[in-house]
């Protein structure tokens, strides 16, 4: 026997990687290619330092009411995280404690098997089908400990609507179902409405994509009252004070400027629609992406070596080794001007 016998082994999550040279170009992580609301930027360079010397609130009262009055919730309606990841981790160890299994779909968001591995969670993957859709069939009449998935999906990019997760929610009344909307706001319909005709559902959003902050690290969920109040007992058993200072501080001023909210999604959407035209051009083929993201491939080109050689040009997208995604590359939606360099050379290179 020794201590290594008593360790939490698990396999942990591989986040895309974090390089930083002056003029690459960076479509592999699903980053906003614009700065946050100038607001954000005001209240950085206005903080207080002082204010570290405290504790930050540990009930984040600041961003928690910020984002009930955009959302036009209740304050109770709303939990903050860092991250929607560590949101997800905590709705994971809240919610999903049954005996059978939690379903998500085989080609996902590849966190949710190592927050089940990592808390002892069984669960079952549930194939797309050909076209990377969601089969809602398989989700209506299985016995289940809870049900999740990215709405839009990641990596595939597509969207369902809310009626289909309305199927699903009131075909599975006893577990709570997670609609992780990252990349909702990139043209999809939000199931938020939904949080007062079902007490199983939970919401979750990002500031890391439409609101151009990933580094400040904030997510939140929305769902009923008693949802909320018990992720609540569970985060404040685990750590209470993990939204620091800064940001909640810059947080608050993301949520103000809806306006500048509405330009960037407007923005990468527009290229986006411009990006797919180019793609299939080129022969690229890929499932319409209401994302900030196309997962696409090429009938006649190895994705594994495409992306070797676009990197070789500084060029970053993300490639996965999955059996059914491993012909496919997910490339981000930066600035026109990202985009026409990478259209560039992959007009150079398929010819
Ligand atoms: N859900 C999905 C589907 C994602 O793609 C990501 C981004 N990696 C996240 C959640 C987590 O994002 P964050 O922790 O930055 O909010």
């Amino acid at each position: 026997m020794s201590w290594e016998d008593k360790v939490r082994k698990v396999v942990p999550y591989t986040p895309g990687e974090q390089p930083n040279r002056p003029n690459m170009v960076k479509l592999n992580t699903n980053e906003c290619p614009y700065p946050p609301a100038p607001g954000v930027r005001k209240a950085m360079e206005e903080f207080d330092t002082d204010r570290l010397r405290l504790y930050p609130d540990p009930t984040a009262s600041v961003l928690v009411d910020a984002l009930a009055d955009y959302f036009g919730l209740k304050n109770t309606e709303v939990f903050v995280g860092v991250g929607s990841d560590d949101v997800l981790a905590m709705i994971f160890m809240t919610f999903f404690n049954g005996k059978d299994p939690i379903l998500f779909p085989d080609i996902t968001y590849s966190f949710y098997d190592v927050w089940a591995d990592l808390l002892r969670i069984p669960y079952e993957r549930m194939p797309l089908d050909d076209n990377f859709h969601i089969k809602k069939e398989d989700y209506l009449n299985k016995k289940n400990g809870g049900i999740i998935f990215p709405n839009p999906n990641a990596p595939t990019g597509v969207l369902v609507e809310p009626e289909f997760i309305e199927d699903i929610l009131s075909a599975n009344p006893d577990v709570i179902v997670v609609a992780d909307e990252a990349y909702i706001d990139f043209g999809g319909k939000s199931a938020l409405p939904l949080i007062h005709k079902y007490d199983n559902l939970l919401v979750v959003q990002t500031f890391s994509k439409s609101r151009a902050m990933a580094g400040i690290r904030i997510g939140y969920a929305m769902g009923n009252e008693r949802l909320i109040k018990y992720l609540n007992d569970v985060k404040f058993s685990f750590n209470s004070y993990t939204m620091n200072q800064t940001t909640l501080a810059l947080g608050v001023e993301a949520v103000r400027d809806d306006a500048y909210f509405k330009e960037i999604v407007g923005k990468i959407v527009n290229t986006r629609e411009r990006v797919k035209k180019e793609l299939k051009e080129l022969g690229f083929e890929f499932q319409d992406s209401m994302s900030n993201f196309i997962f696409a491939t090429h009938p006649k080109y190895d994705a594994a070596e495409l992306f070797e050689a676009l990197r070789r040009e500084d060029i970053y997208v993300r490639h996965f080794n999955g059996e059914r995604v491993k012909d496919y590359l997910r490339i981000t939606i930066g600035t026109d001007k990202e985009m026409d360099t990478l259209l560039e050379f992959l007009r150079n290179y398929i010819k």
